[in-house]
């Protein structure tokens, strides 16, 4: 893409004048879609409402999602809450920055339009450069949720966010593939017993042991959805109907079967399997490369048309768990 809006950037050295540019539109008032260490964000001022707001209508979200603010440091975040209760603390200095979002109760300046009208603010250190260098520059704190629009796959790539969101754009940086390449893990703070509404690379058993008590919150349509609606059970979702099967054994039949049948289908699946097979796409087997690469796979199996796409369920293991999540939520019909 040869658009002045688009910005290449270095992952680890960003041009300051790029940074300068962005930093200044941000506050304007203006969108910034910029990369994270987990998915691009669409950015922007999170003290202006009128900025806010254009985060909603930009991606089509609806008014009861909120959104998560970035913030330079532990500092910064300090200053927009109204408690910081130790287990806080904690997880600010063993995650942050990191993949990691804390909910605790907002002061005023928070408006409501990001919070959706709760009264907690979700709240992290992003581990980006490139995300700390605009928060630098912008000398506010940023909300932004991923780059896409609502429901649909979160964006790993500037060209995702280009083909999503490029023309609701001020600016994008580009500082090539995200490394995490899931959203961040959300935990609640605000109550007796911290909960776990989101979870991510950053699995529950670790936040257990970084602060001893972590519940665990069901994905329902009920109460978790309203306190979270990152909770709600159809999101992260391909064009393409998903449908997970247990091995990759199954996975070959389902797939054979489909194509016998006429259907236009892919298999998702991991190492050792073997690849070479163009309706077959192979991604690592350990948590972190899997989901690194994980909405790749699922943009390009989208771009290529495919109706069904056929997804190996991964191992059971507590190291997968914000990948079950993802995967689980992206096949819900
Ligand atoms: P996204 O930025 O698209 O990754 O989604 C942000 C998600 O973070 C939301 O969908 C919620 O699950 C969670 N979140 C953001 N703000 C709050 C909040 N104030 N209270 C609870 N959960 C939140
Ligand atoms: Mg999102």
């Amino acid at each position: 893409m040869t658009d002045a809006r688009h910005l290449v950037v270095d992952p680890t050295r960003p041009d300051p004048r790029a940074i300068a540019r962005a930093a200044a539109a941000i506050r304007r008032g203006e969108l910034v879609a910029f990369p994270t260490e987990t998915v691009y964000g669409l950015g922007a001022d999170a003290l202006d409402p009128a900025a806010v707001a254009r985060i909603y209508e930009a991606k089509g979200r609806p008014s009861y999602n909120p959104l998560i603010v970035h913030v330079l440091d532990a500092v910064a975040a300090r200053g927009l809450v109204t408690a910081w209760p130790p287990a806080a603390q904690r997880l600010a200095d063993a995650c942050w920055p990191g993949p990691v979002t804390l909910v605790l109760p907002k002061t005023p300046a928070v408006p409501d339009a990001v919070t959706a009208g709760l009264p907690a603010v979700a709240i992290r250190v992003p581990a980006h450069p490139v995300a700390l260098a605009l928060l630098r520059a912008a000398e506010r704190p940023i909300a932004a949720p991923s780059a896409n629009r609502s429901n649909e796959l979160s964006p790993t790539t500037a060209a995702h966010v280009a083909s999503a969101l490029g023309d609701r754009v001020a600016l994008i940086l580009d500082a090539g593939p995200t490394d995490v390449g899931i959203e961040s893990t959300v935990v609640d703070l605000t109550g007796p017993r911290p909960r776990l509404l989101r979870p991510g690379l950053v699995s529950r058993d670790e936040l257990v042991r970084m602060i001893g008590d972590v519940a665990e919150v069901e994905a329902t349509s009920g109460d978790a959805s309203r306190s979270s609606p990152g909770q709600l059970e159809r999101h992260y979702a391909p064009q393409a109907e998903l449908r997970l099967v247990d091995d990759p054994d199954a996975g070959r039949a389902a797939l054979g079967e489909a194509r016998l049948a006429g259907q236009r289908a892919a298999l998702l699946t991991y190492e050792p399997e073997i690849g070479g097979d163009p309706d077959v796409a192979l991604l690592p087997a350990e948590p972190a490369g899997y989901a690194r690469r994980l909405y790749a796979a699922l943009h390009d199996l989208d771009a290529r048309d495919y109706n069904v796409v056929y997804v190996v369920r991964p191992p059971a293991d507590a190291a997968w768990e914000g990948i079950h999540d993802r995967l689980r939520r992206a096949a819900h019909r």
